[in-house]
């Protein structure tokens, strides 16, 4: 690894803490309110570890084969935690739930199920956020806000899952206005779900990446995604 991409990937997240930590100020949020979970698909591990280095815990992964191979190179980096953020289908849920901290794209019952036997007793609970289709988008990942109580119910009676929040990504938008109105609406989503389970650990709105954090973090995000913003574009090949 070059000392330039040392330097650019350097710049690059501070740019990104500073991004964060002004979207909390101008929100009147206090600084540790929400954290930066690095979005690492598609890119090598050495980027990785020159992130960890700079002090960065969390990262995102969303293609599981892509990921349990990066975790063996990097197995060394102590306090690295790993999120899962990809569509998840049932024949990779036991990777998911073995290799993996977080899930935040929980979508349906069955999914949950099958992390939740799967889950191995010595790693604890595993921390789930249920993906929202904010936007109703026809054909795109995420439970229905109408489907979501029930849900939520469900995982909340799984033991080895522990339900953390939700997760959304909405409909492009460019508008600051248009961009918020969604994460207002997961953010409403949240609340009554404190209300019906007052006590349930719900701590979290995983919501913002690159394009719209600070409409999120006005909206209360408590941990956004940001992949482009540190890591740089992505190969339009690599998805
Ligand atoms: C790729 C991805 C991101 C990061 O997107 P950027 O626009 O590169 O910041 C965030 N969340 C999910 C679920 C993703 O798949």
């Amino acid at each position: 690894m070059s000392n330039t991409t040392n330097l650019i990937l350097g710049e690059s997240l501070a740019a990104a803490r500073a991004r964060l930590a002004d979207a909390l100020a101008a929100a009147g949020r206090p600084a540790e309110d929400a954290r930066l979970l690095a979005v690492s698909k598609t890119k090598p591990v050495a980027m990785i570890r020159e992130a960890w280095q700079q002090g960065q815990r969390d990262f995102g992964e969303n293609y599981v084969q892509e990921a349990l191979a990066k975790q063996g190179e990097l197995k060394d980096l102590e306090g690295i935690v790993w999120h899962f953020i990809g569509p998840l289908q049932s024949n990779k849920t036991r990777e998911v739930a073995e290799h993996f901290a977080w899930v935040h794209s929980v979508d349906r019952e069955k999914i949950a199920r099958r992390l939740n036997d799967q889950r191995p007793a010595e790693l604890g609970p595993l921390d789930i956020c249920l993906q929202v289709n904010i936007s109703a988008e026809p054909s795109k990942s995420g439970v229905m806000l109408e489907e979501l109580p029930d849900l939520a119910a469900a995982v909340l009676a799984m033991p080895a899952l522990r339900l953390r929040g939700l997760m959304a990504i909405p409909a492009p938008a460019e508008e600051p206005s248009a961009q918020r109105e969604p994460f207002a609406r997961l953010r409403q989503a949240l609340d009554r779900l404190h209300k019906r389970f007052p006590d349930a650990p719900l701590d979290t709105l995983s919501m913002g990446m690159s394009a719209d954090l600070e409409a999120a973090v006005a909206e209360g995000a408590t941990l956004v995604r940001l992949g482009t913003a540190i890591f740089g574009e992505r190969d339009a090949a690599s998805r």
